[in-house]
């Protein structure tokens, strides 16, 4: 298959919105990353997203929609799923609720609950409207490498396997959303992204962290969402966090370097602000604060890969507002190899 990268446009979503209801894939882009979408109604299509992507069966995809109306005939709405779509919705939130029997099962894998979000992304939001169905739509990466934030990432895993990519510049937000389960009690985070807890709280007065979140599931441990079974976001480096105070970091990260072998190229991701502890050695900026890391990190992970980098060795960030999404991410691409220093 011949792969098109066309600049979002139109003419050029309308192509896509074709597509779409012709049972076909597209990708398109999001304010967190860009996805790689399918009609969520059409058991078949959503099927081929698993294949394109090489994503474990059991993982389920979020539904995208475009406006409020969409909700009532997918999943049944409580009062905080209205709250927190009145404060954050369209935007980087995903909210999970009981589906209903429209939602074929291919898309929550077989899960009674469904992920929903209204993204605030205009072409996003264009290429549902003109679908006319909502859209399924995981992050448009092959599974377990980092997630696309520019078309030329998703062209990158995709060249061959989809009709389309729309183009629409670099994502915004560059992780992806924050995944919040409505279904017990209390609103539980079961990946954090760019509406942070504090956010949530702010609306609910109250919100839980899976513990899961920040560290590897234990053997035999039930995941409170299926993706955080799954090896996620790596490089093809080795990749270790460190975390301390950044002086003692920084003489850390600079010792391992600088024992690395001739084979071995080291690469090293550090605040903006930390980069002059390093040297003349190979570094990569993170940014002067969570929000900048957030944006850059998946863009640095593939650079490494296509740089040739065999190590990567990563300051941390604070896990207070977006830098708990950014820690989740780091984390898991260094399958939670962190040193405390
Ligand atoms: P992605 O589509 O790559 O952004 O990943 C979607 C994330 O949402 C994955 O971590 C899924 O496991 C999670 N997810 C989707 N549907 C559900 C659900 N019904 N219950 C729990 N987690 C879900
Ligand atoms: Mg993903």
């Amino acid at each position: 298959m011949n792969t098109l990268l066309l600049p979002a446009s139109d003419d050029s979503v309308a192509q896509a919105a074709d597509l779409i209801k012709n049972g076909e894939l597209v990708g398109f882009p999001t304010e967190t990353v860009y996805g790689l979408g399918a009609d969520a109604l059409n058991a078949r299509a959503v099927l081929d997203i698993f294949a394109a992507k090489g994503r474990p069966a059991d993982n389920p995809l979020i539904v995208h929609i475009a406006r409020w109306e969409e909700m009532e005939p997918l999943c049944h709405v409580n009062g905080m799923a209205r709250k927190l779509a009145d404060a954050f919705w369209p935007g980087p939130l995903t909210l999970i609720l009981p589906k209903k029997e429209l939602v074929p099962r291919e898309v929550t894998a077989g899960l009674d609950s469904v992920a929903i979000r209204m993204p605030s992304h205009p072409v996003a939001r264009a290429l549902i409207e003109k679908s006319g169905c909502p859209i399924a739509a995981p992050s448009g990466n092959r599974s377990g490498r980092p997630s696309p934030t520019l078309a030329r990432h998703m062209m990158e895993d995709m060249d061959g396997r989809i009709p389309l990519i729309l183009d629409g510049g670099p994502c915004d937000v560059g992780v992806e959303s924050t995944v919040v389960a409505l279904t017990g009690d209390v609103a539980t985070v079961l990946r954090p992204g760019g509406v942070t807890p504090e956010m949530i709280a702010a609306v609910l007065g109250e919100v839980q962290v899976a513990d899961s979140v920040m560290r590897p599931l234990k053997e035999g441990e039930a995941a409170p969402s299926p993706g955080m079974k799954h090896k996620h976001y790596a490089p093809k480096a080795h990749m270790t966090l460190y975390e301390g105070e950044a002086e003692a970091v920084a003489r850390r990260i600079k010792e391992e370097y600088d024992c690395l072998d001739g084979a071995e190229k080291g690469l090293i991701l550090a605040a903006s602000g930390h980069l002059a502890l390093y040297g003349s050695r190979s570094c990569a900026d993170l940014g002067q604060d969570e929000w900048a890391a957030a944006h850059n990190i998946f863009a640095l992970l593939r650079q490494a890969d296509a740089d040739g980098v065999t190590r990567v060795f990563s300051e941390s960030w604070p896990e207070n507002g977006v830098g708990l999404a950014v820690m989740n991410r780091m984390a898991r691409a260094a399958g939670f190899d962190i040193v405390q220093v």
